[in-house]
C-alpha cells in the first residue's frame, strides 16, 4: 500500500493546464485520466460528472474553481496534474498552483484562440518562470484554425510556439494529426475512444506542409544547441533524441513553446500531448532547488537525502476527514506521524494521515518523497502558503504572492443559528484562501467579506449555504477603496488625562510621508536619547497600525504611508502602553488629514469585444463610466476595445453592454492598479460613508 521507495525523480512531472474558461480543460483532464487508465468511464462535462470538479457549484457553473492535484501513471512516468482555474476572479488559485507546478500546458480553443484572460494567466506563469507547452484543442469545431492560434501566441503573448504536430483537416474534416518528429500520420480508433491509434503515411496533400514545418521545428531545435547548429548547417540529419533533447532544453529555458493540437472531446491528440508533457516539461530535478526567502544561499536540493521541506499550497475541507492540506514536497521525506515545523508561523505540526490523491480515490501513504504532491490531514494551524520543514533544519520558502481584495459585500445571517455558525464557517474559508478577507464593522455591526471579484464572492456565499449550512442575506457589492496621503507632514500630539488618582500621559511626534504606490506601510523609529522609552515604541507602532485599519477620510484602509516617530515625551507615573497606543493613533489620524489625503479606487483592465458596427456604442459605454480607452484591436472577426475603467463604475456592465450591442458584445475585466478618485466623486463617497456611520465627519 504505502510507497516505501521513491519514484525516480527524473520520471516525475508536476504540471497544470492553464486555459480560458470553456477552452476544454476539464474535458482534456478527463481524457488524461481515461488514457492513463485510472478512470474507466468518461464523464462528459455537460453531464456534470467530471471527476476533477469536486464541488457542486463548479459543476453548476461549469467552471473549475478548486485546485485539486491528481496523480496518474503514463508509461514510465508519474504525472501529477494540478488543477488551475480558468476564471481570473480566482487569481489566488492560479498563483498558488503556478507556484508548485514545474511546467504547464497552455490550452487554447482552436476557434477562440488566445483570449484576454489567457494573456493574464500567461503573464502570471512567466512571473514564476514556468516552462510551457501548448495544446490547441477543439480542432473539430467549425472555424478551427491551428495556424492562426500560433500567430496569436506570437503576437499577443510574445511566445515562440514550435509545432511538433500538425492537424489533418479542421472542423468537420479534422481526422488526426501528423507527428513531425516521426513524420507519420496518427489516426484514432473511435471504438476505443481514441485509446488505440494507428501510424500511417502522411496524406499526399499534406506532405509539403509537413516537410516545411518539420524543417522549422528542426531549425528551432538546432538553435538551442551550438553542436546541433553545426550539424544542421552541415546538412546532416538530427536524430530523434537530438531533436527532442534540444526542444526540451528550449522549452525549459522558455525560449520556445512546443505546440500540439487535437480535440479532447472527439478523442484525438491528447495522448501525444501526454507524451509531450514527459518529453518537454521539466522534472522536479530540472526545476531546481527550493530557496529560502530570507537567505538565498540556503537551499534544499530536490533529493530524499536533504532535510524535508515543502509548501502548503491548498486547503480544502472534507466532510469525512476535516481539513485537508495539499503539500508539495521539495526535498527530503515527509513521514506520517513524524514531527514537523510550520516555519511560517513557527509551530510544530503533526500529520495523522497522508494520501496521494487520484481523481476518485485516495491512496494512503506512510511517507512522501521529494517531488511528491500529497494531501495531509492533521495540520491544524497551517495556512495556504506556509512552509513545512524538518524542525532540526528550519527553512522558510517564499510565500505565495496574493493580491489584495478589490470588492466587498456585507453578509447578514438570516437567523440566530446562522449567526452562531457564521464565524467558524468564514474562518475556515479564510484559512483556505488568503485573498478572501473577513472583517467586522464595529460601527454598523456588519460582517464584511472581501475578495478579488463579484463572482468569487458569490461562490463564497454559495459555499456558506451548502457546505456550512449558513444562510445569509447579501448586500450590494462595494468597492474596496483605499486612503493615502500626497505630501509629507510632521504632527505632534499629546494625550493627557487627569481623572482623580492616576492619570494618563503620552506625547508623540510623527512624520508622515507618502510611499510609492504598492509599497505599503513602513514604520521607522528615530527616537534619540530615550525621550520615549524603548519599551513604549511597540505601543506607538501598534497605535499607528490601528489607525491604518480605518482611514480618517472615509474609514477605508490606509496604504503606502511611511510613519516615523522622531520625538515625544513621557511621564514616570502616568505613562503606560495604552496611553501611547491611543496617542499614536490620534497623532496619525490628525497628521493624515493635514497631509493632503486622497481616496484611491481599484482600476480594472477591461476588454470589450464587439462587432464593428457597435464600436461607437461600446466606446460610449466606456466613456460614460469614467473609462480611458487605451487601444483597439481586430481579433477573430470582432473589434477589441482595451480600456481602463474604475471598478466602481463596472457594476451591472454585462447587462449594459448587452443592451447597447443587441446581445453581441462581451467583456472581461481584471484588476490593474489603484488610482486617485476624482475630487467630486471622492466627496460623494466620503459623504455616503459619513451618512452610513462608517466614519466621523472629522477626526479630532
Ligand atoms: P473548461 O471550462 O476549460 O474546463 O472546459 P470544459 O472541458 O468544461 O469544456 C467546455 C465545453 O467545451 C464543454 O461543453 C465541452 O464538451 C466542450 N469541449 C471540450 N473540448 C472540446 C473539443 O475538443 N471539441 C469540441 N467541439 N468541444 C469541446
Amino acid at each position: 500500500m504505502a510507497d516505501k521507495k521513491a519514484f525516480p525523480l527524473e520520471k516525475v512531472r508536476n504540471f497544470g493546464i492553464m486555459a480560458h474558461i470553456d477552452g476544454g480543460k476539464t474535458t482534456t483532464s478527463e481524457r488524461i485520466l481515461y488514457y492513463s487508465g485510472k478512470n474507466y468511464k468518461i464523464g462528459e462535462v455537460h453531464d456534470g460528472a467530471a471527476t476533477m470538479d469536486f464541488m457542486v457549484q463548479e459543476q453548476e457553473r461549469g467552471i473549475t474553481i478548486q485546485s485539486a492535484a491528481t496523480c496518474v501513471q503514463w508509461g514510465a512516468y508519474r504525472l501529477s496534474l494540478i488543477d488551475t482555474p480558468g476564471h481570473v476572479d480566482f487569481t489566488a488559485e492560479v498563483e498558488r498552483s503556478l507556484r508548485v507546478l514545474d511546467g504547464a500546458v497552455a490550452l487554447y480553443c482552436a476557434v477562440g484562440g488566445v483570449q484576454p484572460q489567457s494573456e493574464q494567466v500567461w503573464r502570471q506563469s512567466e512571473k514564476y518562470k514556468v516552462p510551457k507547452i501548448a495544446f490547441v484543442n477543439k480542432m473539430d469545431r467549425i472555424g478551427a484554425n491551428f495556424y492562426s492560434v500560433m500567430d496569436q501566441m506570437k503576437n499577443q503573448l510574445g511566445a515562440n510556439p514550435v509545432p511538433v504536430v500538425l492537424p489533418i483537416g479542421a472542423g468537420e474534416t479534422f481526422d488526426g494529426i501528423i507527428d513531425l518528429i516521426k513524420m507519420k500520420a496518427i489516426r484514432y480508433d473511435m471504438k476505443s475512444l481514441g485509446k488505440n491509434m494507428t501510424e500511417e503515411e502522411i496524406p499526399a496533400d499534406m506532405v509539403e506542409k509537413a516537410k516545411e514545418y518539420r524543417q522549422k521545428m528542426v531549425e528551432s531545435a538546432a538553435e538551442q544547441d551550438d553542436a546541433l547548429m553545426e550539424k544542421f548547417f552541415a546538412g546532416e540529419e538530427l536524430t530523434v533524441d537530438e531533436i527532442k533533447g534540444a526542444l526540451r532544453k528550449g522549452c525549459m529555458a522558455r525560449t520556445i513553446t512546443p505546440a500540439f493540437c487535437g480535440s479532447a472531446f472527439k478523442d484525438k491528440g491528447v495522448q501525444q500531448l501526454l507524451d509531450g508533457v514527459c518529453d518537454y516539461l521539466p522534472s522536479p530535478i530540472d526545476a531546481g532547488a527550493a530557496v529560502s526567502a530570507d537567505d538565498p544561499s540556503q537551499k534544499r536540493e530536490p533529493s530524499d537525502n536533504e532535510p524535508f521541506c515543502g509548501l502548503a499550497f491548498k486547503i480544502m475541507s472534507d466532510k469525512a476527514m476535516g481539513k485537508i492540506t495539499f503539500v508539495r514536497v521539495y526535498s527530503g521525506t515527509l513521514k506520517l506521524g513524524g514531527e514537523l515545523l510550520d516555519s511560517t508561523i513557527n509551530q510544530e505540526q503533526r500529520i495523522s494521515r497522508l494520501f496521494r490523491m487520484h481523481a476518485n480515490k485516495q491512496e494512503a501513504l506512510e511517507e512522501a518523497h521529494a517531488g511528491d504532491i500529497v494531501a495531509c490531514v492533521g495540520l491544524t494551524q497551517t495556512r495556504t502558503g506556509d512552509t513545512l520543514c524538518d524542525p532540526e533544519h528550519p527553512i522558510t520558502l517564499e510565500s505565495i504572492d496574493f493580491p489584495a481584495p478589490v470588492i466587498s459585500v456585507a453578509v447578514k445571517p438570516q437567523s440566530r443559528q446562522d449567526n452562531e455558525k457564521l464565524g467558524a464557517a468564514l474562518h475556515a474559508l479564510a484559512m483556505e484562501d488568503p485573498t478572501f478577507v473577513v472583517t467586522f464593522d464595529q460601527e454598523t455591526s456588519e460582517t464584511i467579506i472581501a475578495g478579488m471579484g463579484e463572482l468569487y464572492l458569490e461562490v463564497i456565499v454559495d459555499r456558506l449555504k451548502r457546505e456550512f449550512n449558513v444562510a445569509c442575506d447579501v448586500g450590494a457589492p462595494q468597492v474596496a477603496y483605499r486612503e493615502t496621503i500626497t505630501t509629507s507632514v510632521e504632527n505632534e500630539y499629546k494625550h493627557v488625562k487627569q481623572s482623580g488618582g492616576r492619570g494618563q500621559y503620552a506625547h508623540v511626534c510623527l512624520k508622515l510621508e507618502p510611499q510609492e504606490p504598492g509599497k505599503g506601510f513602513e514604520f521607522v523609529n528615530e527616537i534619540k536619547g530615550g525621550v520615549i522609552p524603548t519599551e513604549y515604541i511597540p505601543a506607538v507602532e501598534k497605535g499607528v497600525r490601528k489607525a491604518l485599519e480605518s482611514g480618517p477620510l472615509a474609514g477605508f484602509p490606509v496604504v503606502d504611508v511611511k510613519a516615523t516617530v522622531y520625538f515625544g515625551s513621557y511621564h514616570e507615573v502616568d505613562s503606560n502602553e495604552f496611553a501611547f497606543v491611543t496617542c499614536a493613533m490620534q497623532c496619525f489620524k490628525q497628521g493624515f488629514l493635514k497631509a493632503k489625503p486622497q481616496l484611491l479606487e481599484p482600476m480594472m483592465d477591461v476588454e470589450v469585444a464587439v462587432p464593428e458596427t457597435y464600436m461607437g456604442a461600446a466606446n460610449g459605454s466606456i466613456n460614460q463610466r469614467r473609462g480611458r480607452v487605451e487601444g483597439m484591436e481586430d481579433r477573430a472577426g470582432v473589434k477589441l476595445i482595451k480600456a481602463t475603467v474604475p471598478l466602481g463604475e463596472m457594476f451591472g456592465y454585462s447587462n449594459a453592454i448587452r443592451t447597447v450591442t443587441q446581445g453581441r458584445g462581451t467583456f472581461t475585466m481584471i484588476f490593474k492598479q489603484y488610482e486617485a478618485v476624482p475630487k467630486n466623486i471622492a466627496q460623494e463617497v466620503i459623504e455616503k460613508r459619513i451618512k452610513e456611520g462608517k466614519v466621523r465627519a472629522s477626526a479630532d
